[in-house]
Order: structure tokens, then sequence, then C-alpha cells
């Protein structure tokens, strides 16, 4: 018997940017995997990047790792966490990716003499890797990225128009998600930015089938009405989303709209609503009050954009929650205290625990370095993700007396480099795509804070990094009140890292982060919150 045809969901934005499609999109996943449908989601970014791997995080967001090792967008982290599936690298498209298999195919001679050009091949192209990525599944959600009538994006929504036509327009659904500017002065919800916007998709040759129309305050019902009769999209396919108290509210309130059962009829599957009472459970968490608080002191380069450490936040309030209590994370400049005099411990006291995250550059290295040793120390609760295992051992070398222990990232001519490059990584003059990435195996070791708190031995986890612990200084690592409790077993690269003397000292050479979901918290941030308390 054929497989079953996919059957699409698109997703477009409309108005402003920043609206939350990738939120929009995760929630539309969530309910119908609920409903009992295999759902995948893609993410298509009209960046000329290949991948995410190079993008500035400051300005971009994190870029959040597959299990196959693919460099993404941040949105796929939200797909993860609430459809609770891995993503692959089929899920985020750059147009970078589609350029450069398009123009290698060219130079081939793939195109027997063809002029090529972006319609037909670019948008064929695009509608390609659409159809791959959706391939086996029920529905397939794709999320384009940027505002409808960006320039950028065309080739895009062009892609999406015609893959209607090919599959059939009843095989898929186009929810516009807009924004409802409010008017304080006349106490007015405004949808004339809104009405433009479906005017602009329908002159691209794409009418909504669903508006989802973001707005700062709850527009009332009238608001709809008006919507509904100038885009030409029935009122009950229109859900209001006013700004919630959490993210993970969205499901809920679009469920509540009516938005599920719209996209299931429009599809023809005939499914029942699903009860969401777990998702309502984490609602209820994170939206509670705590009479108990932790504080971190989040040591970290870039401090104005919450989107570089999305996973890590949602980690540790997850972790949080689940401790029942609510986390206060203060960032700290760490480049602050690069210079040799400038003393973190002031800003550290008082804290209830430390985290380190990733990151990449010489800049605030020294900073990051000092809040390892002052956790050490101080024998505060420490989490150390990637980069912070690495400064965690320096750290512990240089309380141990070596005193010039570094990274290669900092001198990479220096004489005691406990933290190297990884042998495959020497010399590499591509730096796209080309770090130890995604999922490798981990063995822990019996007894250790690790094992206890995985409540296993055998671990996978994805990663991202070049450099390694040095195994020339492990067997010194005990003179330095450190443990590796964590090896790849095929390479005997460390893992995990912890303070052999301390209630809690514990960092990763990988990114626990990206497996967290807000219903069931990584084991290493439950148990760092747990050690805060
Ligand atoms: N910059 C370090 C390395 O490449 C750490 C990477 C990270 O934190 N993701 O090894």
């Amino acid at each position: 018997m054929a497989a079953k045809a996919t059957k699409y969901v698109f997703v477009t934005g409309g108005v402003l940017s920043g609206l939350g499609k990738g939120i929009t999109a995760a929630s539309i996943g969530k309910l119908l995997k609920d409903r009992g449908l295999r759902v995948n989601l893609q993410k298509c970014d009209p960046y000329l990047n290949v991948d995410a791997g190079l993008l500035n995080p400051r300005e971009h967001g994190e870029c959040f790792v597959t299990k196959d090792g693919a460099e993404t967008d941040l949105d796929l982290g939200h797909y993860e966490r609430f459809v609770d599936e891995e993503m692959t690298s089929t899920s985020s498209l750059m147009s970078g990716r589609v350029l450069l298999k398009l123009i290698q195919d060219e130079r081939a001679g793939k195109f027997g003499g063809d002029d090529v050009q972006i319609i037909p091949h670019l948008t064929g192209a695009i509608q390609d890797w659409i159809m791959k990525a959706g391939e086996g599944f029920d529905v397939h959600i794709v999320e384009i990225g940027g505002t409808v009538g960006d320039y950028e994006s065309l080739a895009f929504i062009e892609a999406i128009r015609e893959l209607g036509v090919r599959v059939g327009l009843e095989n898929c659904v186009y929810v516009h998600v807009v924004y409802l500017p409010y008017l304080g002065a006349s106490n007015e919800t405004k949808t004339k930015p809104a009405q433009n916007s479906v005017r602009e998709l329908r002159g691209l040759g794409i009418a909504p089938d669903v508006l989802v129309g973001r707005s700062e305050k709850l527009a009332n019902n009238g608001v709809k009405q008006k919507l509904s009769l100038f885009s030409g999209v029935a009122e009950d396919a229109i859900a209001l989303l006013p700004n919630a108290h959490s993210i993970y509210e969205v499901p809920l309130t679009l469920e509540d709209s009516g938005i599920g059962d719209v996209i299931n009829r429009h599809l023809g599957f005939k499914t029942t609503r699903p009860d969401l009472k777990e998702w309502r459970n984490v609602v209820k968490q994170a939206t509670a009050h705590y009479d108990k608080e932790v504080s971190v002191a989040f040591v970290a380069k870039y401090l104005d954009n919450t989107d570089t450490y999305m996973s890590v936040f949602e980690a540790l309030k997850a972790a949080a929650w689940s401790n029942n209590c609510s986390v206060t994370i203060n960032w700290i400049d760490a480049s602050k205290f690069d210079g040799p005099k400038a003393d973190i411990g002031h800003v550290l006291e008082g804290h209830d625990g430390i985290v380190v995250p990733g990151g990449f550059g010489t800049r605030s290295l020294e900073g990051k370095i000092k809040a390892a040793q002052y956790a050490l120390a101080h024998k505060v609760p420490y989490l150390g993700l990637c980069l912070g295992l690495q400064m965690a051992v320096i750290a512990a070398a240089r309380e141990a007396g070596l005193i010039d222990a570094t990274t290669f990232e900092l001198n990479p001519q220096a004489e005691h480099q406990v933290i190297t490059t990884m042998s495959d990584q020497k010399d590499k003059l591509m730096t796209g795509g080309t770090m130890r990435l995604g999922d490798y195996r981990c063995q822990l070791e019996p007894g250790s804070l690790a094992a206890q708190l995985y409540g296993k031995m055998d671990i996978v986890e994805r990663h991202r990094h070049r450099g390694e612990c040095n195994n020339d200084y492990l067997e010194q690592f005990a003179t330095w009140g450190i443990q590796a409790s964590g090896i790849n077993p095929d390479r005997k690269l460390v893992e995990v890292i912890e303070g052999i003397d301390h209630p809690f000292f514990l960092a990763s050479q990988f990114h626990p982060e990206f497996k967290s979901r807000p219903n069931r918290p990584h084991p290493l941030f439950a148990g760092f919150i747990r050690a805060l308390n």
C-alpha cells in the first residue's frame, strides 16, 4: 500500500517581525501531534547563509544544534520543546543551502543546457527540500522566516504557493500571523496593518485559511469580525493571541480558539480534540507563584538578548518548576572581569549558584575562569556548559597552582594548554559546519554525581565545539580536585567533569540544554537547581 501523502501547514508572518511565528508553528505542531498525528516542522530562513553556525548569536539568537549535527535557527528549539520530538537537519532550510546545491548542480551540468531561473528552478528546489522533510509524516508544518513583502523571502513565498497547486489546496493550510497594534489614545485595537498584510499575501497568490492576530492586550471580538470581513478568513479561523505570561500558554489559547479543529477539518483528518492535561500542568507550573526562589549568576558575554541563550534559560526555568521554586537569572558580563586585577567575587557573592554557558572567542574567557575559581574556592554550586567545562578545568588547574593553565582560544602557543584543539580540528580552514557537532555517546563513571543525576551510565548528548580537555593532563585532575566523570568511549574525549570535594561542581562538554523539555527538565539542570535549594 502506498504511504499516505503528507499534508502541509504553512506559517507566514505580516506587519512586523518577531511576532512569535516560531511559537505559533510549534504550538500548532503540538496540537496536531496530541491529536495522534505524526508531525514534522521546518524553518525556512531567507538569509543567504547556508546554516546558522556563523551567525552572530547576539543578533540572531542561539544556534540550536540538532541530533544529526545541523547548526540551526533557535525556532527549532521551540519545535522540540513544544512537540517533544528531535528535529533533524532537514528541519532547517536557509536560502544559502538551497542556492549552494543549485549552483553546484548547474556546474555539474545537471540542467542540460537550460537557463537556470528563480522560477521554476529555485522555487522548485525549495519545494523539493520541503517535500523531502515532510516525507513519512501526516502533517509537515513549514514556517517562513521574515515578513511577507520582504524582498528576500519572495522565493519561499512563491515556492509554498506553487506547492499548494502541486499537492492540492485541500492538503494545505496557510496560516498568517499578523500584528494588531493598540492605540491608547482611542483605546482601540487597529486592524488596518493586518488587512494590508493579508492583501499583500493575496497579491502573491496565497489566500490565508487561518489568521493569528498578535497583540499586546486582548482585543475584543469586534476585531475578529472586522478582520474576517476585510480578509475573507472565516471568523472561526481567526485566533487572537494577546501577550501571554508564558510562551507555553500559546497552544492552549490556540486550541481554545478552535484553531486546532479548523486545521484538522481543513486537512480532512478525523481526529478528536486532545485533552492537553500534561501541558496544562506545564502552564500551571510556568505561571505559578513560588514561595521559594533561587538566584543564579549567569556569567556570559552577550547580555542584551535573552534569545542568545534561549535553551539554557528554558532549561533553568523548567528545572526550577520541577523543584517547586522560581529562578532569578542575573546576567554578569564576564568581559568586565578579564583584566588581571578585576575581582568578580563581589558580584558573584550572594548568588545561590553560578552558570557559565557556551561561547566562542577570547573576550570574557578570563572573567569566566575567575567565576569558576570562585565557585571552587567558595563551594558555590557551578554548572558549566561546553565552554563552561573548559573554563572549569582551567580554574581547577590554576587553583591547584598551575597558574599559567589556559586554552587554545586564549593562546594557541601556550605551554600549558589544558584545553586544546581536538586533533581532527587542527588547521581547519573552513569554519562553517566543521566543528564536532550533534550526538555523541558518553559513558559515565559509576558512583559519580553525573551518573546519579542521569540514573544511567550510557548517555547521548549534542555537541558543538572544537576544543577538548587535553588528555596529557588527565592524571593530574585528581590533584586539581576534579575528576573526569564522563568519557566518549570512541575517542576517549572528556565529556563531563565534576568537583571531588564540592557540593555541586559539574560541567559538560556537550550542551544538555538542547534536550531539556518544559515538562521533563534535563537531569543536570534539575540536579543543579536542587543543589541551590
Ligand atoms: N569555543 C569552545 C570550543 O570551540 C567552546 C564551544 C562552545 O561553548 N559551544 O571548543
